[in-house]
């Protein structure tokens, strides 16, 4: 078993630190912001992911987990650090590679014994030959590092369960020496390890997400279409899954992809390319579509209503998907504050995305309409004139279609990840525009 240590405790680096343990090694979370480690201390994680804190819990009390901003004492004699800070997009679309930077200076500072430095984060092509070169530029201590990329394909909403279970892991090094510890590393998984050079594990990393996002916005791209030509995108999907080569995942038509990774990492790749004097068009078009797609509803009813001022606008689902209090690039973000200027009084419900979009939307109340968070749907669409639905929570599926024709005031509902049956809100009385289907009126 190895002495490891993980650096962040977001995401990718909390939820790999928790299962490294899971699978006994010794592990020490670092992370600079306080609160966070107080919090995680306490057993209590400081983000929402099914089973992490029962599983923080059980580690932290059989001491195979610790949690500390000292990051000095946690480098020094760590076997391997796995960096998890985030690579945010920059305005020109680059990735942030700054919080990767001081992790590695403080890498350097620290050492006391050799280590194999991990960079979980996601990374340009090329990034840890230059993680590398920097830690031995700044190496305080005569000692031996090595960096090794092994990008993370963990999926919010189920990072735990993906992590324990994931379909493979990259492993992408240099040196036999760290590739048989990042092996032995993994070896308590028993998952299916695919070892690669470094720049090649990088590459997949972004080559698997965009092509995601790409499948996303073809879907997006052809349910458009459907509409105007009258065909139905939810049997076109159908149609197409029974081709393996097609495979049957990712085919739901929407609007659009959010999160922290897939608008980033199709920007960065597209930035990467640029700067080699190569246009990545396919990336490029799947950027493109996801930017109109976000919007498209809002469109759509700014379109079948003459104005949103002093209209109820009941909004369920904040997230950029279910299962995650994550609201990275959620489709939330564009379309309230549109609904906001226009001047109407939104009333959203989300299980537990609510506080982080106030804090992401601070100034919303001073906007010429109003928001107001509520915990139960009903409240939310009570009297309503209009329904956005933006996340497809399991509570909001669960609703019959009658509770809308019940309980609004208008039953106008606008549904950005097709979760009802276009015959059955007919039927309930509902008149219901979805993606890529006939409207129900
Ligand atoms: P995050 O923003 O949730 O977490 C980053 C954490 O790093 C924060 O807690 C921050 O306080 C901490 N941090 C910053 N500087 C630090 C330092 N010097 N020392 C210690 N901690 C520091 O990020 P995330 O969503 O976990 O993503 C991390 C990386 O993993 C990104 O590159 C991302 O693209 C990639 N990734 C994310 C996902 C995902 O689903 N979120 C999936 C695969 C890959």
């Amino acid at each position: 078993m190895f002495k490891i240590t993980v650096a962040g405790t977001g995401y990718v680096g909390l939820v790999a630190g928790v299962c490294f343990a899971e699978v006994g090694h010794q592990v020490t979370c670092v992370d600079i912001d306080e609160n966070k480690v107080d919090l995680m201390k306490s057993g209590i994680s400081p983000i929402y992911e099914a089973g992490l804190e029962e599983l923080m819990q059980k580690n932290y009390a059989e001491g195979r987990i610790n949690y500390t901003t000292d990051y000095q004492s946690a480098y020094r004699d760590a076997d391997a650090i796995f960096i998890g800070v985030g690579t945010p997009e920059q305005p020109d679309g680059s990735a942030n590679l700054s919080y990767i930077a001081t992790v590695a200076r403080q890498i350097a500072e620290s050492l006391e014994k050799d280590c194999l430095v991990v960079v979980k984060s996601t990374v340009p092509i090329g990034t840890n030959d230059k993680v590398e070169q920097f830690i031995r530029d700044f190496l305080v201590n005569d000692v031996n590092v090595e960096v090794a990329s092994n990008p993370e394909f963990l999926a919010q909403g189920s990072a735990v369960h993906n992590t324990l279970h994931a379909e493979r892991i990259i492993i992408g090094t240099e040196s036999k020496w760290a590739q048989e510890m990042l092996t032995q590393i993994y070896e308590p998984f028993n998952l299916p390890i695919v070892s690669v050079n470094r720049r090649s594990a990088e590459m997949i990393k972004y080559a698997s997400n965009d092509f995601l996002a790409l499948k996303i916005s073809y879907m997006n791209d052809i349910a458009n279409l459907c509409e105007l030509v009258g065909a139905d995108i939810q049997d076109v999907a159908r149609g197409m899954s029974f081709d393996d080569r097609i495979g049957s995942k990712f085919l739901n038509a929407g609007i659009g992809y959010g999160g922290s990774c897939f608008p980033k990492d199709t920007k960065a790749l597209e930035y990467i390319a640029r700067q080699q004097g190569y246009e990545l068009k396919t990336v490029k078009a799947a950027i493109e579509v996801n930017k109109e797609q976000k919007t498209i509803l809002y469109k759509k009813a700014s379109k079948r209503l003459i104005t949103f001022n002093g209209l109820k606008v009941a909004v369920l689902g904040l997230t950029f998907k279910p299962g995650t209090d994550d609201l990275r690039e959620a489709a939330s973000l564009e379309n309230i504050p549109l609904l906001l200027e226009q001047g109407a009084d939104v009333y959203a419900y989300d299980p537990v995305g609510a506080e982080n979009f106030a804090k992401a939307y601070p100034d919303g109340k001073n906007r010429k309409g109003s928001i107001t968070y509520v915990n139960d749907i009903e409240k939310a669409l009570e009297g309503a004139n209009v329904c956005f639905i933006f996340t497809e929570w399991g509570e909001v599926k669960a609703l019959s279609p009658l509770i809308y024709k019940n309980l609004m005031r208008t039953p106008l509902v606008y549904d950005g990840r097709n979760i009802y049956n276009v015959a059955q809100m007919q039927e309930a009385g509902v008149e219901y525009h979805s993606v890529g289907r006939k409207p129900a009126s």
